[in-house]
Order: C-alpha cells, then sequence, then structure tokens
C-alpha cells in the first residue's frame, strides 16, 4: 500500500530509534561471533590486574610495543603503557600531528565486589569465615548464596608476588556467603530490601574442619591457614599486604532460547572496555591519534592512582607529546573523549523508573549520553552541542546503528561517569556505551548487538 502524505512527512521529520535485530537481521551472526570473544575477554578479566594482564597479551599478538619515553613514532606506530598493572593506555599514532588533537576512548575495568578486609579471617561457632567489605554500589542482598572465586595479589615481606584465582577452574572449591532459611525469617523479611543483608553480613564460607587439637582456641581458623602455608606459604600477616577480593565465579554464559544476550559478572564496563580495546587492536593508520585507555576505580569515584582523576594520564600524554615538541594543553583543547561507560537499559519489569522517551533499550545500539548525574544534573559532564554533532557525525557517516539515552527519570536517583575527569583535562567529552540490564548485579545482561555495534562505533572513531 502507498505511503500517505502524513506518513511520508512523518517518516521525513521524526526521529525514530530501531531496533538492529528488526532493521538487520542479517547483522546477528556478526554480534554472535563478535560476543565469543567478548565472553571470553570477561573470564580473563573479572578483576582490573586480570583486565590489564589479558588486553597486553592482545595487543602484544597485534604487534604493540611498551612505550618508550622521549621517542617519537611514526604514523601507524602502535604502543601501550601499563600504569602500576592496573591501567593500561593503547595508542595508534595518527596521520595528524598531535598539536590537532587525540582521540580518547575511556573506559573502566573495576566492578562491583566483594573486598576483603584487611585483616579478614574468623572463626565462629566452628566455621571459618573471611569478613568483606563492598567495592563499589551492589544490592548487598543479591551477593547471599551464590557461588563467588577468590581473585587478587598477596605481596610476600620480600617484595614477592602471588597472584590468587580459586573458584574459577574445573574442580575448585567455590566460596559463598549464607542467607537464612525462610521458616526463620520472619524477622529478617520486615528489613528494607536495601538490610536484606547487611553490609557486616557478607561474610564468606570458607571451611568446617578444625585443626584436630583441643589445645587449640581457633582450630577452624587455623586449619584455612595451614591449607594457605601449604599452598602458597603465606601465614596471616600476609593478608595485611594483599587485595583480595571475592567476585561471582560464573564465567560468561549466553541467555535466552535466541542467545541474543551475554549473561556475565562485570559487564559494567568491560563491554566497553572490550570494545575499545578491539576497536584500538584494528586501527590502521587512523585520522587522529588514538589514545585508548582501560582505568579502575571508577566504581568508587575513580579516586587514587590508578582512577581517572589522578594524573596518570596527563603525565602519559606529556610524554607522548613532548617528544614532538609540542605543548600538551595545545593537543587537549583539540582532542575528543569517548567516556565509554554503560546505561541503565530499560526494563519493562520496572518501567515506572524511565521516561521512555530518553531511555535506552537493549538492541538499539550504543547510548549516547549527554549528560549523567544526579538531581540537577549534579556531577556531570554535560556535553556540548558541538560535541554531539562530532561524536554523532563519526557513527552517522559509518552508518552505525545507536540511540540517545538518560540514565533514568529526572530525580528517580542518578550516578557519574569518568566523563568529568576528562572534561576537568580540558578536552571535550561525551558519554557512549552499552545499554546493560540488572546492572551492578553478579549477573548483568547485555544484548550481543549492542556489544557489536558499540565496536563498531569505536572503529568510527578510530577511523
Ligand atoms: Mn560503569
Ligand atoms: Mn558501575
Amino acid at each position: 500500500m502507498a505511503k500517505t502524505e502524513g506518513q511520508k512527512l512523518e517518516e521525513k521529520l521524526c526521529y525514530k530509534i530501531k531496533n538492529i535485530g528488526m532493521e538487520r537481521p542479517e547483522e546477528l551472526e556478526k554480534a554472535m561471533e563478535f560476543a565469543e570473544g567478548y565472553k571470553n575477554f570477561l573470564d580473563h578479566a573479572k578483576i582490573e590486574r586480570e583486565a590489564v594482564r589479558y588486553s597486553i597479551q592482545l595487543a602484544e599478538e597485534k604487534g604493540y610495543k611498551e612505550f618508550e619515553r622521549g621517542k617519537r613514532y611514526a604514523a601507524g606506530a602502535k604502543v601501550y603503557f601499563n600504569n602500576r598493572g592496573k591501567n593500561i593506555i593503547l595508542t595508534t599514532i595518527g596521520q595528524k600531528p598531535l598539536v590537532e588533537g587525540v582521540h580518547f576512548n575511556i573506559a573502566h575495568i573495576d566492578s562491583p565486589r566483594l573486598d576483603l578486609k584487611p585483616n579478614p579471617l574468623y572463626e565462629k561457632d566452628e566455621i571459618a569465615y573471611f569478613k568483606t567489605h563492598y567495592y563499589g554500589g551492589i544490592k548487598k542482598y543479591q551477593w547471599g548464596v551464590t557461588p563467588l572465586a577468590l581473585h587478587g595479589r598477596i605481596m610476600l615481606a620480600d617484595g614477592t608476588a602471588i597472584d590468587l584465582e580459586i573458584g574459577e577452574h574445573e574442580g575448585d572449591p567455590v566460596f559463598v556467603v549464607t542467607d537464612l532459611l525462610p521458616h526463620l525469617a520472619q524477622k529478617q523479611n520486615e528489613r528494607k530490601l536495601s538490610e536484606g543483608l547487611r553490609g557486616e553480613e557478607l561474610n564468606i564460607v570458607l571451611g568446617s574442619t578444625p585443626i584436630a587439637d583441643k589445645e587449640v582456641k581457633a582450630a577452624f581458623k587455623l586449619k584455612i591457614l595451614s591449607i594457605l602455608n601449604e599452598k602458597y606459604g603465606i601465614t596471616e600477616a600476609d593478608f595485611l599486604r594483599a587485595e583480595l577480593t571475592m567476585v561471582p565465579a560464573q564465567k560468561a554464559v549466553d541467555v535466552g532460547f535466541d542467545r541474543s544476550l551475554v549473561g556475565a559478572y562485570g559487564q559494567d564496563d568491560k563491554v566497553c572496555a572490550y570494545t575499545a580495546l578491539m576497536a584500538e587492536l584494528d586501527a590502521v593508520k587512523p585520522e587522529y591519534t588514538t589514545v585508548t585507555v582501560l582505568v579502575d576505580k571508577e566504581e568508587i569515584g575513580s579516586e587514587g592512582v590508578s582512577g581517572m582523576a589522578s594524573d596518570m594520564l596527563l603525565h602519559y600524554m606529556e610524554d607522548l607529546v613532548e617528544a614532538e615538541g609540542e605543548r600538551v594543553r595545545d593537543v587537549l583543547r583539540n582532542s575528543l573523549c569517548l567516556s565509554a561507560d554503560v546505561n541503565a537499559a530499560y526494563d519493562p519489569t520496572f518501567a515506572d523508573v524511565y521516561e521512555l522517551q530518553n531511555a535506552s533499550f537493549i538492541n538499539k545500539g550504543p547510548v549516547l549520553t549527554k549528560y549523567t548525574g544526579a538531581r540537577g544534573k549534579s556531577g556531570s559532564n554535560d556535553a556540548s552541542a558541538e560535541t554531539m554533532q562530532k561524536v554523532i557525525k563519526y557513527m552517522d557517516d559509518e552508518e552505525v546503528m545507536w540511540q540517545i539515552g538518560e540514565l533514568g527519570k529526572v530525580d528517580a536517583g542518578g550516578g557519574g561517569t569518568i566523563a568529568k575527569f576528562i572534561a576537568d583535562m580540558d578536552v571535550d567529552t561525551v558519554d557512549l556505551g552499552v545499554p546493560v540490564l540488572s546492572m551492578h548485579a553478579p549477573l548483568e545482561l547485555t544484548s550481543k548487538l549492542d556489544v557489536y555495534y558499540t565496536y563498531k562505533a569505536f572503529k568510527a572513531f578510530n577511523k
């Protein structure tokens, strides 16, 4: 049937976000294939150290060399800089001189989790436990009765590092936070949801057998120490020089009969980290020099030497730019940054926290988020119209399907990203990333089409 005049006018004048699966079903196969590499990354990058290690491995396979200060690089050269094993900065030198600006693409590789307290080990009533202190914004009740794996590093007194990863391999034990049986939960059920499990109740079960000696005071705790000592040569005091954390032991899986979704821990923000990394590795003599950064500590406010609030990226830029005899401020002023972080996907079950006209949806591509923040945009980098124009043009020129989005209804809550820290460096910045369902839960969901299209958007940016 022929379109009416009104329909034609509607098509011409109205903005409509489209479902990629509806418009381009032929892309599904490529998205499925891309997701396999992504799931593999997730399984090797549950904490920031592992993400850096795995990224370096992939980068070196693609010919990246460690960045050398003072060296001048030719267009097409690929280098990386490892900041304390917790951040990686990857660069492909572009065709334009640095002074015309660089293209930053920055994602975070830390995710919410249960960190061990500095002195974590104890026993109570003949069960051994670790005490934890949660990291990042979690709904605490979600972290009970789910299998957990131990990750992190212990530094011995002599400076030797021991990296742990227990609960991830076939035959490994896992760890768990217990919850009360419903039969005895009458009082607990009256608690507010935010206190379903309280911070000091997130204790990890480690074992239940003693050193069989009735003269020992804490025989169950001692048993755990004896196992750790036998296996790693450590004593209780070594926990004081450690960064250990509990993360969901679950591997990345396909979700749904159609396998259209990835279910995994830590997709905020390894989904943007992986897509940014892949687009970086693929860059061949880009127009602008690419600076792809995977950062730590976003979930606790980007603080610390490995967080985006530190000067570590500025110092790298100084080293890169000074070798060209330019001033770093001239380069930054002309640069453009994608703050690559996830957004909240519309969840039909909890529809009332979203404002549909500005919500982001799964399967509609990467979300361009002009501003984040809370209340009156507090704590937000509010991208300019000019910045929006530039980034939208990169995507539209390459026919990348994308969507506009806001975090949720006005005053429903809010949140921030690393965008404001980059803007503080005098760089035009906007947020672009994948919509996620069940964000910050032990199992988060993303759509494979969105993951693939976010990669395509980043590729367009690195062209
Ligand atoms: Mn994030
Ligand atoms: Mn987050």
